[in-house]
């Protein structure tokens, strides 16, 4: 009976699936190894205190934004808080997406583009990028001219690739599109090239940023759009009253005040450095240049390596079925000591 109940979009519909695997060194998600900050994690007691979890939390976050607002140089109205990135995506669907509506996005790209474009029920067009990973330009171009698409995806860095799409180019697509072009930031922090200074320029844009890469908040879920207010007001429409807990408010602003940020940062790309330098003096693999914190790796047989890294206990993420990206895994930089440890475990496997 319930079978017959469930959206016709919901039928067979496979959501985005996350494995539980047991492992010692975990490179496969793209978070950052850092703990909480010293000064946050001293004092926890406080803060939680001051949270006051017995009622409801402040439903617009509005002092999470007004440091959000500082980080990114515009003003409060211009920033809407979500659970995760993933939940603002969700949330722009469902604001802007008809069933029908066509939906394009860059192809090998982040796989929840295509997830909620299928629960709202879109077209989706992927676009595929170029043999070497760099963005198509010239293809975005034909495929708006010839959809119409209510919504692009770019994905700036692009995860899974590291690749970068040129502001001019994002700005040539911005302005060809009758729909709104989203530039997914999550990887901003270890590129340094940003879209948000041209929010106001721009009504159709919006821009995507979390806080559970660079400033290592993965598990406190929470994710923000900067765009102007004319299109957040929609976004505000459609959301849950209460979509972001209080522990998340209170402890994202007070890592947001420290100024770990820039150290952790030069960590990560002096170790992304060393590792795209250690994996290129293997043989018989191919290291794609990064901009973001993980390294795209292709390996003549990559089941073998996943397996063997698995068996010593680091996870990496396997996107060798995926197609465009055969023979392909995914590394996470990690910490100088998880580093190694992948390294000597590749040189086991393949030397
Ligand atoms: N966008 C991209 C490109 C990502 O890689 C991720 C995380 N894997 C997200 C958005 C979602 O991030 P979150 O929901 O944790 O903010």
């Amino acid at each position: 009976m319930i079978e017959n109940l469930v959206r016709e979009e919901i039928k067979g519909f496979k959501n985005y699936e996350v494995h539980s695997i047991p492992y010692r060194y975990k490179m496969d998600a793209n978070e950052t190894p850092f703990e909480l900050p010293e000064e946050v994690i001293k004092n926890i007691q406080e803060i939680v205190k001051s949270s006051q979890v017995n009622v409801y939390p402040d439903p617009t976050a509005e002092k999470l934004k007004e440091e959000l607002a500082r980080y990114c140089g515009v003003v409060p109205t211009n920033i809407f808080v979500g659970n995760g990135s993933d939940e603002i995506i969700h949330l722009i669907m469902l604001a802007f997406i008809n069933k029908g509506d066509v939906v394009a996005y860059p192809h090998p790209s982040f796989a929840m583009y295509s997830v909620y474009s299928k629960i709202a029920g879109a077209v989706e067009i992927p676009v595929r990028l170029r043999e070497d990973y760099n963005y198509d330009v010239d293809s975005f171009i034909k495929v708006i001219e010839k959809y119409q698409p209510k919504l692009v995806f770019l994905c700036n860095p692009n995860n899974p690739t590291g690749s970068v799409i040129e502001r001019e180019d994002i700005i040539k697509i911005i302005q060809k599109s009758n729909g709104i072009v989203v530039v997914d930031e999550a990887y901003f922090e270890f590129y340094g090239n940003t879209i948000v200074d041209a929010i106001n320029e721009f009504e159709n844009l919006i821009v995507l940023r979390t806080l559970s890469k660079a400033f290592g908040l993965a598990g406190l879920r929470v994710g923000y759009a900067v765009a102007n207010e004319n299109i957040l007001k929609y976004l505000n429409l459609v959301k849950s009253p209460y979509n972001i807990n209080s522990l998340s408010q209170i402890i994202a602003l007070k890592v947001l005040r420290t100024d770990v940020l820039k150290e952790r940062i030069n960590y990560i790309l002096e170790e992304r450095k060393r590792l795209i330098k250690e994996l290129g003096k293997i043989p018989g693999v191919k290291v794609y240049p990064s901009k973001t914190n993980f390294i795209l790796v292709k390996f003549k047989d990559a089941d073998y390596v996943y397996q063997g890294l698995l068996e010593r206990g680091i996870l990496v993420r396997d996107f060798s079925k995926v197609e465009g990206l055969e023979g392909a895994l995914r590394i996470t930089v990690s910490s100088r000591e998880a580093n190694d440890y992948l390294i000597n475990g590749l040189k086991e496997l393949l030397l």
